[in-house]
């Protein structure tokens, strides 16, 4: 039985909470598929002028070796805005499934009232979804459009919904209070929903420190994409300069 269907029928969260932690940073992986966006955060790296998506051939070379190596359980759709590429995901989702390798996937939820890519999210059969909700994504999704996408993913069964939510760190201290109440007021409305809040340095948009805070590491997907991109380095998109970098990677 596919990992998936196990997941689907888990009655209780907290156990399925447990055994997904087994697919830890080491197993998961995110490919982050293309580097376009509908929209435009301020704290967001992903601001090129060209973009660029990634060679699904040599993804697909990639995960089935690791998955005989026993390496990956479950793979992250990312980007960008993943949504944006039908076709790449549908093709990744197929490949896990041939694979039995996890899916989920992390969106800015700007599909809320778009039916094909509602449709494209149902037949992703996704055992998570992650929506992005914070003071930088509402200037681009706003409530009412993500809102009609939580009440679809409420429709869809998905085991582990969350919502992430960034918070800048060097604000923190200022805005400790505003920032517990929203993340309350979340948490209240979007019952079901994981809140998370996702710790970033919001003057410095760097993928190597915004990662380092996330629960996956970036792997080598992501290196598959950097190799196609000449601008970019092993531990830094590009579009920040490395010396800027908080870790000193
Ligand atoms: S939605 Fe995500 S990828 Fe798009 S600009 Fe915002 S943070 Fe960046």
């Amino acid at each position: 039985m596919e990992l998936n269907n196990v997941l689907h029928n888990l009655k209780n969260l907290e156990a399925g909470r447990a055994a997904l932690s087994l697919i830890d940073g080491k197993h998961a992986v995110i490919v982050q598929v293309t580097t376009k966006c509908n929209a435009k955060c301020r704290v967001c790296r992903f601001h090129p002028e060209k973009h660029d998506t990634i060679n699904f051939e040599k993804f697909k070379t990639w995960l089935t070796q690791k998955r005989k190596q026993g390496e990956v359980l479950s793979v992250c759709i990312n980007g960008g805005e993943p949504t944006l590429e039908h076709s790449l995901c549908r093709k990744i989702r197929a490949l896990c499934r041939e694979l039995g390798i996890l899916c989920s996937l992390i969106t800015n939820a700007w599909w809320g009232k778009n039916p094909e890519t509602r449709m494209l999210i149902k037949n992703l059969d996704l055992f998570q979804i992650t929506l992005s909700r914070d003071i930088y994504h509402l200037e681009y999704v706003d409530d009412k459009t993500f809102d009609a996408s939580v009440d679809f993913i409420k429709t869809l069964n998905i085991p582990f919904p969350r919502i992430f939510c960034m918070v800048d760190v060097d604000n923190l201290y200022n805005e400790r209070q505003i920032t517990q109440e929203y993340f309350n007021r979340l948490q209240k409305k979007y019952k079901g929903f994981e809140v998370v809040q996702i710790p970033i340095k919001a003057k410095v948009s760097c993928d190597s420190c915004t990662g380092a805070f996330s629960d996956f590491e970036y792997c080598e997907p992501r290196l598959i994409y950097l190799a196609k991109n000449e601008e970019g380095t092993e531990c830094c998109s590009g579009y920040v300069n490395k010396k800027d970098c908080p870790k000193k990677i």
